[in-house]
């Protein structure tokens, strides 16, 4: 135990590649030198080094970008097959050395992100006795752990968390080393190892034992700071969604910039926000309530001042109105109203952003169909619609004059109708 890992060698023509983020995860510009490059089928090129500290995507956690030379690294991933570290860059690169750069920041994200998901994840078992069964490590978007079963509650999450910035303000060294297959049974694993040979510990002194491939801060307090944001339930886990780190802190930052505008447009203190928010809810939800009456009344005096107006029509009252820039749901409602008034036909259009809404209405005892008399009236506009005897609703292309020609073949419509003379409609 204990032996530092420097021979990740692959052997290629004769050459051998060290990958060297296991032990110096910390370093960010190395000098490389090629050993070999090639193209890849999307025009970009392949790039071995002889030493490499790039992370390669593997184990949950998302790959290094950086720099060789001024050629950007765009993506590291193993050759699965030979064990190689390939790095792609999007142009051929001269041989010989080059300096080579991480992106410092990215990668910090990861190493803050992975070492929260080892002591999350201890905590897991610590406190409520949940297997973690995969991870995914982004610095970007929140973080991943999955739980094997047992949905957390908030009060335990809560715990959780506490316990992991505890743990992280204690500044446990985190250690890496390699044990043999023979080693690994005198090691509290959280669970067992997925490679057979070559087994890397990532330990939090004393506390979790993970075997692991991936890139960790030295101590837990590089962590800075973990935060359960929420969970997720799938199938059969749990999924944790996780900031650590510098995520954590933008997040803060954003969080309390957003929380603390509101506060003050509001013209209260942040803690008062939540009570303030709930008063402007109620306020809202009783305006909406008042609104609602008021329109329903608008709507009933507006009804009746159409049947005041009404053309008499034989036994009916028939109501044509065209409105401009007004709604179905409006006209409908206007419908209802309407249809409740003795021997009402109405036909009400309305006009918005060159389309024609139709609602036709039928009082119980004006002995006609709604339905009928809309589809009738469609056939004027090449329009769509239907409904039943009382109220139908349809509509089509057309503007204020196409609405008011409407009106007119409903006038002639209803009359022809009204006097039974069927010869004469449109
Ligand atoms: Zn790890």
């Amino acid at each position: 135990m204990g032996r530092v890992r420097q021979d990740f060698l692959l052997l290629k023509a004769g050459m051998s590649t060290q990958t060297l983020y296991f032990t110096d995860p910390y370093c960010f510009e190395f000098e490389a030198q090629i050993i070999e490059q090639f193209p890849l089928p999307d025009g970009r090129f392949g790039v071995i080094l002889e030493r490499s500290y790039f992370y390669p995507t593997g184990g949950g956690q998302e790959h290094d970008l950086g720099w060789l030379g001024d050629a950007r690294v765009v993506d590291v991933y193993k050759d699965g097959a030979r064990h190689l570290t390939v790095h792609v860059v999007e142009r051929h690169l001269p041989e010989g050395h080059l300096q080579a750069r991480i992106d410092s920041e990215r990668r910090l994200r990861h190493m803050e992100h992975h070492t929260a998901q080892h002591l999350l994840s201890y905590c897991f078992v610590e406190l409520l006795g949940l297997d973690t069964v995969s991870a995914n490590i982004n610095g970007d978007t929140p973080s991943t752990l999955d739980l094997n079963n047992g949905e957390p509650s908030f009060a335990e999450l809560m715990q959780v968390e506490k316990r992991a910035n505890y743990l992280i303000r204690c500044d446990l060294p985190v250690k890496t080393y390699f044990v043999s297959p023979q080693q690994v049974s005198a090691i509290p694993l959280r669970k067992p190892p997925k490679v057979s040979e070559d087994i890397r510990i990532v330990e939090i002194e004393g506390l979790d034992y993970s075997a692991c491939g991936g890139t960790h801060v030295a101590r837990t307090g590089g962590i800075g700071v973990v935060k359960i944001l929420r969970t997720e339930r799938l199938k059969d886990k749990s999924r944790i969604h996780f900031v650590a780190g510098s995520r954590a802190f933008e997040l803060f930052q954003s969080s309390y910039a957003i929380a603390a505008g509101l506060a003050a447009q509001m013209s209260v203190g942040l803690p008062e926000l939540p009570t303030a928010m709930q008063r402007m809810m109620n306020q809202l939800k009783n305006l909406q309530r008042e609104l609602g009456q008021l329109k329903e009344q608008a709507l009933t005096a507006e009804a009746r001042r159409l049947y005041d107006t009404a053309e008499t029509m034989g036994e009916r009252r028939v109501v044509l109105a065209a409105f401009d820039g007004r709604s179905m749901n409006d006209l409908r409602a206007l419908g209802r109203e309407l249809r409740l008034m003795p021997g009402v036909a109405a036909v009400l259009v309305g006009v918005q952003d060159e389309r024609l809404s139709l609602v036709t209405v039928c009082a119980a005892d004006a002995g006609l169909s709604a339905d009928d008399l809309l589809r009738q009236l469609l056939l004027h506009i090449n329009g769509k619609g239907g409904g039943d005897a009382s109220l139908a609703q349809g509509g089509g292309p057309g503007d204020l004059t196409t609405a008011q020609s409407l009106i007119e073949a409903a006038r002639v419509e209803l009359l022809a109708l009204a006097f039974n003379r069927p010869e004469q409609r449109l």
